[in-house]
């Protein structure tokens, strides 16, 4: 049995490989004790971790595991999970979209971190906790599932009314820009969430694809957590890369990349 982790700043992903099996598991960031109290029952070789927390983790092992950078450690899980499922790119972006977002080039010879956005699956949770309260995570991504965007973000084509706009009319011109354009409507709070998922998709959207055009790349994969139980947030930034003209990919699994990735360094 070969046990990968990424201890990252929300949540802790473990992978665990045993013959020909392979088990996923998620605990929060604040239940690293209980993770390494758990890590201290298995033998040291074992392990392989990675992630911000990682040397915090590795400070509460009985042994010194096996550490990696959390950047290789996700290149490296997100190719043997393209290969897996039988996506077959050479030179392509990958953006982790976990609490913030990170964004990478990969080809033959490695990864490069070529950009990132402090927007990501925290300010989803955060200003989604501002708005409206709910800090369970399942709570406030069912929600916001059902939201509707258009009384508060602005499109091109709100601009060019009776006009023809200069570029797609369905692009956002602006993010809650349509607010005051509609104080005679209600508010809910899955319309205000289904528009700061909207937000967050698209800048991470935009800096993904202005990364890829920039050197020359075609295809984007999506990983991190964020994604989990918010097929909203896939859609947007799905609809948008295509929009934009490049292909988005998504993985089974892609949030355990770095936890998968750590155990093949
Ligand atoms: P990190 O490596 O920074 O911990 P992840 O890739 O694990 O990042 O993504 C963290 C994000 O995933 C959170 O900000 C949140 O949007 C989302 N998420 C998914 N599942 C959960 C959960 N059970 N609890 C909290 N956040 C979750
Ligand atoms: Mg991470």
């Amino acid at each position: 049995m070969r046990i990968g982790i990424d201890a990252g700043g929300t949540l802790i992903k473990v992978v665990i490989e045993d013959n020909n099996t392979r088990t996923y598991q998620t605990y929060l960031s604040t239940q690293l004790e209980e993770v390494a109290a758990w890590l201290n029952t298995q033998p040291c070789e074992k392990f392989h971790i990675t992630g911000g927390k990682a040397k915090i983790l590795n400070d509460l092992l009985n042994c010194e595991a096996q550490m990696s950078i959390e950047f290789d450690a996700a290149n490296k899980g997100t190719q043997i999970l393209l290969k897996e499922q039988g996506i077959h790119l050479d030179r392509y972006i990958f953006t982790n979209v976990g609490t913030g977002t990170s964004i990478h080039l990969s080809e033959h010879d490695g990864q490069k971190r070529v950009g990132g956005i402090g927007t990501g699956g925290g300010m989803i949770r955060g200003l989604g906790y501002l708005l409206t309260q709910i800090s369970d995570y399942e709570t406030l991504t069912n929600l916001a599932q059902k939201g509707n965007r258009d009384i508060i973000d602005l499109k091109v084509k709100h601009i060019y009314k009776n006009d023809t706009p200069p570029i797609s009319g369905e692009l956002t011109a602006a993010n809650f820009g349509h607010v005051l354009h509609n104080l005679d409507q209600t508010f809910t709070d899955a319309d205000k969430l289904a528009s700061v998922i909207g937000a967050v998709g698209e800048s991470v959207t935009t800096v993904s694809i202005h990364v890829a055009r920039e050197h020359h790349a075609e295809d984007v994969v999506y990983i991190g957590s964020s994604f989990h139980n918010n097929p909203l947030l896939q859609k947007v930034v799905t609809d948008y890369t295509i929009l934009r003209g490049f292909k988005p990919h998504y993985l089974d699994n892609g949030a355990f990349s770095g936890a998968l990735g750590t155990l093949y360094l």
